[in-house]
């Protein structure tokens, strides 16, 4: 290959056959070919020996919320792209909302993407958002290259982004089936909210009473029968309760076009843990029992769940107050994602090649990104993270990137360290240490 720039070699390549020695050649920011681990390196050509590292494809994270612009004191592209790159991950599709403006028209679209031009680190998509009154504006969002559109079935958490009802939920899914688009939805149902006891107050068990299973497990059941229908494609984002999960097998088992994702938290943290005032634990759903945890690893291996996204959602500290019916819910895990649900999963039996197929192959097929991105195989953007997967790290909130350094893993020792990560045959961060922001902005693909 006499115009090859960069050969990578591992003792470990992770690829859609396996894990083997392999020399991946890189040409022009893309994987020219998978070759053998011996295979001879011109002269002139870059070589990287990564000795027993594994390289891994880079992790595509399909929910993140950069809030830029609007809410930059929550995050932004500069320091979430840091976060991510510094995790392993190479694209991400950011969520409509809690930017101002949210992704609700063309014109807001255009807005985000010439603010995440120039700061993203890694490449950026953007998800739509589907609002009550903006089913006309769906349709030009999705020729303008968004990869689908959120909808909450329950109140956002900001005023900007009102949820749907069934009639709206029915309206905007019809709007996006007749152009063959992606709705994916936060399904919790808001009377079985409303029904469930609030107490406010600083007990993790009050705040897990008011978000429980069953306000999930109805709303993806109206899902299921909207999208049965309609027969329109949609994605049930961060699943928490594991009772929905014989209805989602059911579901899939009839034909039904529905996926699931569930997030690194669901799968390592547990409502057990969290101590009293402690709402950096906060998110909607909630982190449940680890009873509830055993059956989405099952879920999981089984395929019911398809991948795991981090939801990272951000805010400022003084919004996580000890209270936890007032703290703003959301959880920073772009930058650790990859080693606790490793360290998860090895602990389980499970191995890398499991992980990267839930974070990085599925991630990139649920936005049809996989002729691009998600697989080192010929053809591919030559996006990678080199992990030492057999190392530790104890997590200091002061080495994080993201804006605010507010985790609910701190302390823990995790598995897996990033090394490196590269976008394009590029070496974006290693040892703490990026280069200039080289990302570019993702658009679906027809
Ligand atoms: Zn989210």
């Amino acid at each position: 290959m006499s115009d090859t720039e960069l050969v990578l070699r591992s003792t470990r390549v992770i690829t859609p056959e396996g894990t083997r020695p392999a020399s991946v050649a890189v040409v022009d920011g893309k994987i020219a070919a998978v070759l053998p681990y011996d295979a001879e390196v011109l002269s002139g050509v870059r070589l990287e020996d990564l000795g027993d590292d594994v390289l891994l494809p880079g992790l595509v994270d399909t929910h993140v919320h950069v809030n830029d612009p609007g809410r930059t004191e929550w995050e932004g592209f500069w320091t979430a792209t840091r976060a991510a790159a510094a995790g392993g991950i190479t694209s991400l599709v950011d969520m409509p909302l809690n930017s101002l403006p949210p992704t609700t028209t063309v014109d807001h679209l255009r807005t985000k993407q010439e603010v995440a031009a120039d700061k993203a680190h890694i490449d950026v998509g953007f998800w739509g958002g589907a609002l009550p009154d903006n089913v006309k504006d769906l349709r030009p969002l999705h020729e303008s290259g968004v990869f689908g559109f959120k909808a909450f079935l329950s109140p956002s958490g900001v005023d900007e982004f009102p949820h749907l009802d069934q009639d709206g939920l029915a309206r905007s899914l019809a709007e996006i089936a007749s152009f063959g688009g992606l709705l994916i939805v936060h399904a919790e149902d808001p009377h079985h909210l409303e029904a469930a006891p609030q107490q406010a107050g600083p007990k993790y068990a009050d705040f897990l009473a008011s978000r429980p299973r069953d306000a999930e497990d109805t709303a993806i059941a109206q899902l299921i029968a909207q999208a049965k229908r309609l027969d329109a494609r949609v994605h049930v984002l961060h699943l928490s309760s594991s009772a929905a999960l014989p209805l989602i097998a059911q579901a899939k088992a009839e034909g039904v076009r529905i996926t699931v994702e569930t997030c690194p938290h669901y799968l390592t943290l547990t409502a057990e843990e969290v101590p009293d005032g402690a709402s950096e634990f906060k998110c909607c759903p909630p982190i449940r029992e680890s009873a509830n945890q055993d059956l989405l690893w099952q879920a999981l291996a089984d395929g019911t769940i398809d991948c795991v996204v981090t939801d990272h959602s951000p805010s400022t500290a003084d919004l996580k107050t000890g209270d936890f019916a007032t703290a703003w819910g959301g959880i920073s895990g772009l930058q650790l994602s990859l080693a606790a649900v490793w360290t998860a999963a090895r602990k389980r039996g499970h191995s890398l090649e499991d992980v990267v197929r839930w974070m990085s192959a599925r991630t990139a097929e649920l936005v049809g990104l996989d002729a691009r991105k998600g697989a080192i195989e010929a053809g591919r953007d030559a996006d990678f993270a080199v992990l030492a997967p057999d190392e530790t790290f104890t997590v200091d909130p002061a080495a994080l990137q993201h804006r605010n350094r507010v985790t609910a893993y701190a302390g823990k020792t995790l598995h897996g360290v990033v090394k490196s990560t590269w976008l394009r045959g590029e070496r974006i961060v290693a040892n703490g240490e990026f280069t200039a922001p080289k990302g570019r902005l993702l658009t679906r693909t027809p």
